[in-house]
């Protein structure tokens, strides 16, 4: 089954359901300022969640594109180096919006993987909450009862609230949840470590795919759970570890939805793929990286200096170092892996197909820009780590980035290869000294007037221009 195909299998089923397909919300998240993108299919219903907004269907499933680079969910550090988190990824999910809960959320889950993808029984877990004495929070017996129908009891584990127990954030909807994980040992392995305990990262291909939230309560700034104004059910199935599952893959890399970047990164830069553990990281973090780059100019963040659009550029630059350092390639790369990317999401997110040249343009400006001083700023980092004695300091670590373009987390990515740290305190102290002249000086030019909010309000709903340095941003007032 093709990655299109098993995509198109989850909607299917969960339309036979009752619900409503709605498309993807952007993945730059522009009207909530606890939030800079999208990191779970739940957040363009947040609003529903907190009884905010009516909901205008009772049940709908999409497939939400989400980057888990920034705030509580970061998993930049894991990228390329394990098989199954990447920055951008679609999580598949069904909603109920006090309609449905926590029976048939459990028995529809069960159904599509073991009838409709016909996954073997035998190679799931699911996890419960356990309980949580401290916040007053009671184990989840409903959901504990509705597996006991489905599977054997001793393949269903209490889990704790770090796991099993979803909050938005700070504040927010919240409520116990319930995953699903897959067992990819292959015998051997199985024989190596026996045992059913093994989920959230005790092996590297036991894996959790699909998270079920049962909503129920809303966390208050003081702490305090109110109970919201209707139950909800909210999930999340990582699309990629899904189609890794049933291609019965080793790695989400080795999918469709990722070989047609590796291999065009191949044929641009000569070298082969599964030949070193260096270049097949360089390769990965290059095809993940390119993702979350794209859609995210695409859904209207440029790079930047600061805020959502340094997210991205720190990406981009990233990806740049793993070619340039690993993959031998010192002219711009990551532009030519444009269209690919664009092709193989032109049904599904054709915003990238629509704006191609405009995003291609736009990739190939950073990293030709970064390549400018790339090489001396990893010359200088010999240099000091020639001399230094296991760590940067931060005047230093702000040299890099304020000579070189050296975002901090390049820095230490580079320094931990070799065995460095550095002084991060030091070089946020640094970058303070430097806010507080730049300050200064505006404060001069601008007399009265200071500058409050320098991101434009509104829904960003297209670029008009397809040159980047004539481009005109449109926003709808909202
Ligand atoms: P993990 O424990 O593997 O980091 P999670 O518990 O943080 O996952 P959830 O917040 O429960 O993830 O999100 C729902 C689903 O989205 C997960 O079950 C997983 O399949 C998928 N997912 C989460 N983070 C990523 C990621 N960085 N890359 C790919 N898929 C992801
Ligand atoms: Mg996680
Ligand atoms: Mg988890
Ligand atoms: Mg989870």
């Amino acid at each position: 089954m093709t990655a299109a195909q098993i995509r198109q299998q989850f909607l299917d089923f969960f339309a036979s359901k009752g619900h409503h397909i709605v498309p993807s919300a952007p993945i730059v998240v522009k009207n909530d300022p606890t939030l800079l993108f999208t990191n779970a299919g739940m957040n363009q219903f947040k609003d529903i969640f907190l009884g905010n907004k009516p909901a205008q269907w009772p049940r709908v499933a999409d497939t939400q594109k989400c980057l888990r680079v920034s705030g509580k969910h970061n998993d930049l550090e894991e990228v390329g180096i394990d098989t199954y988190h990447h920055t951008m990824f679609e999580m598949l999910g069904n909603w109920s919006f006090g309609d449905y809960f926590k029976e048939e959320a459990i028995a529809w889950s069960w159904e599509l993987l073991t009838e409709v993808y016909k996954l073997p029984k035998d190679r799931l877990y699911v996890t419960v909450f356990e309980g949580d004495a401290s916040e007053n929070l009671p184990p989840d017996s409903e959901a504990l009862e509705f597996w006991k129908r489905h599977i054997p009891e001793d393949r269903i584990l209490m889990g704790n609230k770090k796991d099993n127990f979803w909050e938005m954030g700070d504040t927010g909807p919240c409520g116990p949840c319930t995953e699903i994980h897959v067992d990819c040992r292959t015998d051997a392995e199985k024989a190596a470590v026996p045992g059913k305990d093994l989920v959230n990262n005790d092996h590297p291909q036991v894996i959790e795919i699909w998270n079920n939230v049962f909503m129920q309560f809303n966390r208050m700034k003081d702490r305090s759970l109110v109970p919201l104004p209707a139950k909800h059910v909210d999930t999340g199935m990582g699309f990629e570890r899904l189609v890794r599952v049933l291609q019965n893959k080793q790695s989400n890399y080795d999918t469709d939805v990722f070989m047609p970047l590796i291999h065009a990164t191949v044929k641009l830069c000569g070298k082969k793929y599964g030949e070193t553990e260096k270049t097949d990281i360089a390769f990965r973090v290059i095809a993940d990286h390119i993702r979350a780059i794209c859609f995210t100019i695409a859904d209207g963040q440029l790079p930047a200096n600061n805020g959502a659009g340094y997210v991205i550029r720190r990406i981009l630059r990233r990806a740049v170092r793993y070619y340039f350092s690993f993959l031998d390639v010192k002219k711009p790369l990551l532009h030519e892996l444009v269209p690919a990317l664009a092709e193989e999401f032109r049904t599904v997110f054709p915003e990238l197909a629509n704006q191609l040249d405009f995003v291609k343009k736009v990739v190939f400006e950073e990293e030709n820009g970064f390549l400018r001083t790339l090489e001396s700023g990893l010359g200088r980092l010999e240099t000091i780590t020639a001399s230094a004695d296991k760590t940067i300091e931060g005047a230093v670590a702000f040299e890099l980035y304020d000579t070189y373009g050296f975002p901090i987390d390049l820095t230490m990515l580079i320094a931990s290869e070799k065995g460095f740290k550095v002084d991060e305190a030091g070089f946020t102290a640094e970058l303070q000294k430097q806010k507080d002249r730049s300050r200064a000086a505006t404060k001069l030019d601008m007399g009265d007037w200071t500058i409050l909010d320098e991101q434009p309000s509104g829904i960003f709903i297209g670029y008009t221009e397809l040159a980047a340095d004539a481009k005109v941003l449109k926003y709808r007032k909202i």
